[in-house]
């Protein structure tokens, strides 16, 4: 494993400041590594490693980026799942020790393997504990900076053996068909696509009143186009 220093440097860079959530994040990810006895995630010298892990993270705040640092898990590689839960929690998923002999109730279906894993949440008393670590900084992102260095992880963090299961479809590296919707045209991977009426379609298509998005007319376009061209401020990191 690289060094705490080392991956925090790298976390600063990714991330492109440092604050308490890098140096949570980086320790999170770090401890999640050593439960499970995985000591290169990103395969620097030892290749076994790469590829072991999946991280379920359950918030995109500071720390997201320094755990995607430690663990080398990336988005695009499909070696991390986002679970919008606004929780600083995250879930290491080692593929290497899948599990048997569970209640159905983890493995819904008999294709989808379960994967023995380590869902570390950070306490609320975290901040207290700086705060009785550091009384005399009042800066509170210096404050934790400093203590979230020191703290022992169990003054951290919260620990609980997890089973995963996940779908051999939502595994890194799984090919997939590329699908045309019948009705937009273009394409779907990953088999997102639903069957709808005898036909093909993609999710976006299928369930219109669900999409994240909604097309603009002509008219909307031309009252809002001035608004649109005024930036707005980037929102600043919480810890700042
Ligand atoms: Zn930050
Ligand atoms: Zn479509």
């Amino acid at each position: 494993m690289q060094t705490f220093e080392a991956l925090l440097r790298e976390a600063e860079v990714t991330h492109g400041h440092l604050c308490a959530g890098q140096i949570l994040g980086v320790r999170m990810a770090m401890l999640g590594c050593e439960r499970l006895g995985i000591g290169d995630p990103k395969g620097l010298v030892n290749p076994k490693d790469r590829k072991r892990l999946v991280t379920f993270i359950e918030i995109d705040r500071c720390a997201t980026d320094a755990i995607a640092v430690v663990t080398g898990c990336r988005l695009g590689k499909r070696a991390i799942k986002f679970r919008d839960w606004g929780k600083m929690a995250a879930t290491f998923v080692d593929l290497g020790s899948s599990l048997s002999g569970l209640p159905t109730a983890l493995a819904p279906q008999l294709d989808t393997p379960v994967y023995k894993a380590i869902r570390i949440a950070a306490l609320e008393s975290s901040k207290q504990r700086a705060r009785e670590l550091y009384p005399h900084i009042e800066n509170k992102n210096q404050q934790q900076m400093l203590a979230y260095r020191e703290l022992p992880d169990e003054d951290l963090f919260s620990e609980e053996w997890v089973g995963v299961p996940i779908h051999p479809r939502e595994m890194p590296g799984y090919k997939s068909a590329r699908i045309t919707c019948q009705v937009c045209g273009e394409g779907i991977n990953y088999d997102r696509e639903v069957h709808h009426d005898e036909k093909i379609l993609c999710v976006a298509c299928a369930s219109p009143a669900t999409r994240y998005y909604q097309p603009l007319t002509k008219e909307e376009l031309a009252t809002n186009l001035k608004a649109g061209m005024e930036t707005s401020p980037q929102p600043a990191c919480e810890h700042c």
